[in-house]
């Protein structure tokens, strides 16, 4: 199989497009590892295997020390690095000060740095690769989650001059998301009508399912990418089909 034997570790992979992302790499032959403040409500598997699950808060680096050291302890590589926790509430800037915005910078931009810099040897030891989690809010204005689109801008940067810095031994790529089906989708979209309205703004008339991402994830990190690196690959459906479109009062029938 495509990553028989190769180590990956999924950082927030119990629920969400985390528990898809491990899904996709336990299909593709490799053990897994996620990990989390608290455990899966159900374990996470596919393919008749299971995802090995370890504590931790990843916002504290002796945490992180500690993680990858149990990782050593049970299979002494680590190959693939999914930097996937990350996330942020609803809040209008005017509606926070600035220390509770660096909190969300801190989730979605020092924890993948703080983790990756500790995997980095390991990494190096296996010309193993990182894959960052971004987001099309990092492209576009994300009114409401203005610090996580530019935590997720700058995680896209820093994976860029970490394919630099960390090559020829380590690839180092972004998978830039949009919309993706999980279990907190209604806290976003509303109840399953909200999710299905949501899903008509995109081309392809549907949120991402958590399995597809892991897909995309496992392709940058086999050998069918050995050439990627420093990439951002979109994971959007298509996109957004551009708002003046739509109210424009000539050609409107595409
Ligand atoms: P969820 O909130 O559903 O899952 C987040 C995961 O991260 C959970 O496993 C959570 O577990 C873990 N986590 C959060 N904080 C920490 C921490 N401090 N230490 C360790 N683990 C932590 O998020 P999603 O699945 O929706 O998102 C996953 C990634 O995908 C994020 O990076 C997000 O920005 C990105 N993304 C998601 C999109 C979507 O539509 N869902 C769109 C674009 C990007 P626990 O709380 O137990 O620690």
């Amino acid at each position: 199989m495509e990553l028989d034997g190769r180590v990956t570790v999924v950082t927030g992979g119990t629920r969400g497009v985390g528990a898809g992302i491990a899904r996709a790499f336990l299909r593709a032959g490799a053990h897994v590892v996620v990990c989390a403040r608290r455990p899966p409500d159900e374990p996470v598997a596919a393919a008749g295997r299971t995802a090995v699950f370890e504590p931790a808060d990843l916002r504290d680096p002796a945490a992180v020390d500690d993680l990858l050291a149990r990782v050593d302890a049970r299979f002494g590589r680590l190959d693939v690095l999914v930097n996937n926790a990350g996330g942020s509430p609803y809040r209008l800037l005017g509606e926070g000060d600035a220390a509770r915005h660096a909190r969300v910078v801190e989730l979605n931009l020092t924890l993948p740095l703080t983790v990756s810099l500790a995997a980095h040897a390991r990494l190096r030891a296996a010309h193993g690769s990182v894959v960052m989690i971004g987001s099309v809010s990092g492209t576009r204005p994300s009114p409401g989650t203005a610090a996580y689109g530019a935590a997720k801008a700058g995680l896209a940067n820093l994976a860029r001059s970490m394919a630099v810095e960390w090559a020829p031994e380590v690839r180092v790529n972004t998978l830039v998301l949009g919309m993706v089906r999980t279990e907190l989708s209604h806290l976003h979209y509303g109840d399953a009508d909200g999710v299905a309205a949501v899903g008509r703004t995109v081309p392809l008339g549907r949120l991402a399912e958590p399995d597809e991402i892991g897909e995309a994830a496992v392709f940058l990190a086999s050998g069918r990418a050995g050439y990627v690196s420093g990439a951002s690959l979109l994971v959007h459906g298509g996109g957004e089909r551009p708002a003046f479109l739509d109210a424009a009062t000539v050609n409107k029938e595409s």
